[in-house]
């Protein structure tokens, strides 16, 4: 058979369905599954036969979207869980022990950064470096790195790693390669097709795009995810199925929403640079962004998210945040409704102001998530605001 497109794979790959013929997938909100024998409860137990026993272990509409979401990384295999930060903690867990290091990017969400400064708990070392200098990532694997870990793009800025660079340095020293997706989804970037070991999502964003349940997933190699599937049906950081139910038919608007919101972001991004009230915009698909032509070689489309400057410091940028009146003032983004962000005293809040000023987190930086609303009513709510700063 022809090769089938990510496009329909999103629509019609991996689905759960019942004896009834249903259209839309089946929902198997069961706890457990019954056997017919002893003798074939103990080949499920022992995993001699396929089918399933507890929704810890397995479930159907888990097992489905886990797999449906792989289709379109372009991996062998998925995993569902929890949320973005129980995948992210289930693979550190999978992968790493007491005398191992972590590499892992400066630029990383909140909660990422949150959980890493526990590791040392654990025995497991870790350094942060620059999210685009390969030679600090070179400089400070040691012999015991497990894992590279970096985000793609990064938050807010957009800064962009070169993933076949890491991903060699990574596998000269038989470390892993593990990218947060959340941002791109595989729509706009297939992190395993630059050399990525593992693709890791907050499917809570972008994959649900409204704002309806969280969920988190792991793609990559069978082998990898059969790691990951051991630690996870024992720590119990499992999907319920009602959201993998939820988050599967996510997948099937995904490249539509993805397409036009990239489309309305890039749109937003070149008019924003042409208001006077506006210093500086970060959008990794503008022609003068300074890592355009990687972002052209490893995405298909600029993203979603898109930062900028304005004039007057923190005051104007809190003017601008308490002034909208479509975008929703909110941390969460990826959601089809457009949000406005102001880092540097909500998703930054905690980190140093040193710290911040020194990766370009300025006061005056605001984060937008742009969504499906017409571009015109998007660019009127910002000018309206805009035009009034001194
Ligand atoms: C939101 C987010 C996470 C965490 O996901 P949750 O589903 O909120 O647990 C991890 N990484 C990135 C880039 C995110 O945006």
């Amino acid at each position: 058979m022809k090769k089938i497109h990510r496009e329909t794979l999103a629509i019609r790959g991996e689905r759960v369905s019942s004896a009834y013929n249903e259209h839309a997938q089946a929902l198997y909100l069961s706890s457990s599954f019954t056997f017919k024998t002893a003798q074939e409860a103990q080949e499920l137990f022992l995993g001699e036969r396929a089918g399933y026993t507890y929704s810890r272990t397995a479930n159907p509409n888990v097992d489905a979207f886990a797999m449906r979401l792989a289709s379109l990384e372009g991996a062998e295999r998925g995993i569902a869980t929890a949320t973005g930060m129980a995948a992210i903690q289930a693979v550190f867990m999978s992968f790493m022990q007491a005398g191992d290091h972590l590499l892992a990017s400066k630029s990383l969400f909140g909660s990422s950064i949150g959980l890493i400064n526990t590791l040392h708990r654990y025995g497991i070392a870790v350094d942060f470096v620059n999210q685009n200098d390969l030679s600090q990532w070179q400089d400070k694997i040691r012999p015991n790195t497990k894992i590279l870990f970096v985000e793609n793009v990064s938050n807010p800025l957009c800064e962009i790693a070169d993933l076949n660079s890491l991903a060699n340095i990574a596998h000269q020293n038989n470390a892993l390669l593990v990218v947060d997706n959340s941002f791109c989804t595989p729509v706009v970037q297939q992190p395993l097709l630059f050399g990525a070991d593992l693709s890791v999502s907050s499917a809570t964003k972008g994959i649900d795009g409204q704002g309806r349940v969280m969920g988190g997933a792991i793609c990559g190699a069978s082998a990898l995810i059969d790691t990951v599937w051991g630690h996870i049906r024992t720590s119990g950081e499992v999907l319920s199925p009602f959201n993998a139910w939820v988050l599967s038919s996510g997948l099937e608007t995904l490249f539509v929403r993805m397409e036009k919101q990239c489309a309305n972001a890039l749109e937003l991004a070149l008019w924003l640079q042409n208001q006077p009230q506006v210093e500086k915009v970060y959008y990794p698909f503008l022609p003068d962004f300074p890592q355009y032509e990687l972002a052209r070689k490893q995405q298909t489309m600029g993203g979603i998210v898109l930062s900028f400057a304005v004039v007057g410091g923190k005051d104007n940028a809190w003017k601008v945040v308490d002034n909208v009146e479509l975008f929703s003032r909110t941390g969460n983004l990826g959601d089809v409704r457009s949000t406005i962000t102001h880092p540097y005293t909500t998703t930054h809040a905690r980190v140093d102001d040193k710290e911040k000023i020194a990766c370009g987190i300025t006061s005056n930086l605001l984060r937008l998530s742009v969504g499906l609303e017409h571009i015109d009513d998007l660019k009127d709510d910002l000018y309206n605001v805009l035009s009034k700063l001194d």
